[in-house]
């Protein structure tokens, strides 16, 4: 038996621990998830996510006001429209809900980063992330036309970053040349690099009304077994531009990660998605989990994975704890 090394000595007292901890989660790195409602659209809580509401825009004004109070920097609005249909008109509608909510915000927020995630399914009557072609799959090359228009409306009501979400091969590269060639070249591309066709996506299919009328998003979205293409989608995203790499979902993505994050000379964000609150909020009802505890080790481990930006749900919930925690805690 070698007991020379005692690795527990650094493990004694909570000022010990604190004192050779290696990472922390910081406020300042989270984003929240917004989803805004058109006029006749549904608000209020979402059943299946406790604690997440479908916002109005004056509503998702004083959330992202109360939001950044807690000093959280930035928000990421997804829209719920009122009008749908298979070329996804609303989505680039200079009065659309996402507009709106960028103006509202950019007015009555100014020290707020806003991004809009930007993708179709939202707004498609069958729910798909692109325009269909005859055959019934999703038309790469002719939604990235439409994805163009619509962030170049984020970009004229003032967006500060672009997330698009739909994996359609090209579309980084297509979108900053449409951003700068209108001028805005200021404006951030966050990349949903590495987006896996996952089950963890249940609960915000709910809140955004967005499931698929037919089949699945098998042929645009990743498949889960593959790390090594997940690194080749980011290189792609790299090389196109992006300024932020995603990796969605997160917990069970974690290698992918760390992955990118070796890879990458730019941020890299991952996305806590709705199942994975889902699951934290159902087992903490039942009694079965300490969710406090649970967020905390969730979230640092997305830090030491290699995650620079944290998207979650979870983001005002840990603002508001850490406001109020001891630091030797
Ligand atoms: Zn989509």
């Amino acid at each position: 038996m070698n007991l020379e090394r005692r690795p527990r000595r650094l493990r004694a007292s909570a000022a010990m621990r604190s004192l050779v901890r290696e990472h922390d989660v910081r406020v300042s790195s989270l984003v929240q998830p917004l989803f805004v409602a058109d006029d006749r659209q549904p608000k209020g809580e979402i059943s299946s996510m406790p604690g997440i509401a479908r916002h109005s825009v004056e509503g998702a004004v004083a959330e992202a006001r109360a939001l950044h109070a807690l000093g959280i920097n930035a928000v990421m609005l997804f829209g719920i429209p009122d009008h749908k249909d298979a070329e996804a008109s609303s989505a680039h509608d200079p009065h659309g809900v996402v507009q709106r909510t960028i103006r509202a915000l950019k007015r009555d927020v100014p020290g707020l980063v806003v991004i809009a995630d930007l993708c179709n399914c939202e707004y498609t009557d069958h729910g798909h992330c692109g325009i269909l072609d005859e055959r019934g799959d999703v038309d790469n090359d002719a939604t990235l036309e439409l994805l163009g228009r619509i962030a170049l409306s984020y970009a004229e009501a003032g967006v500060d970053v672009v997330a698009p979400s739909d994996m359609m091969d090209g579309r980084i590269g297509y979108l900053r040349t449409i951003l700068d060639a209108s001028g805005y070249t200021a404006i951030a591309l966050m990349s949903y690099a590495a987006k896996f066709a996952s089950a963890f996506y249940g609960p915000f299919r709910e809140a955004a009304d967005s499931t698929p009328q037919f089949g699945d998003r098998r042929s645009y979205q990743m498949d889960p077994p593959n790390g090594r293409e997940a690194v080749r989608e980011a290189i792609l995203d790299l090389e196109e531009g992006a300024d932020i790499v995603m990796v969605k979902p997160a917990l069970a993505y974690l290698d992918l990660v760390r992955a990118v994050r070796e890879i990458s000379d730019v941020p890299v964000a991952c996305y806590n998605v709705s199942g994975e609150y889902a699951m934290v909020k159902a087992a903490a009802r039942n009694g079965w989990i300490d969710e406090d505890r649970i967020v905390d080790e969730m979230l640092v481990s997305f830090v030491r994975a290699g995650a620079d930006v944290i998207v979650t749900y979870f983001a005002k919930a840990f603002a508001e704890r850490s406001r109020t925690k001891s630091p030797n805690a």
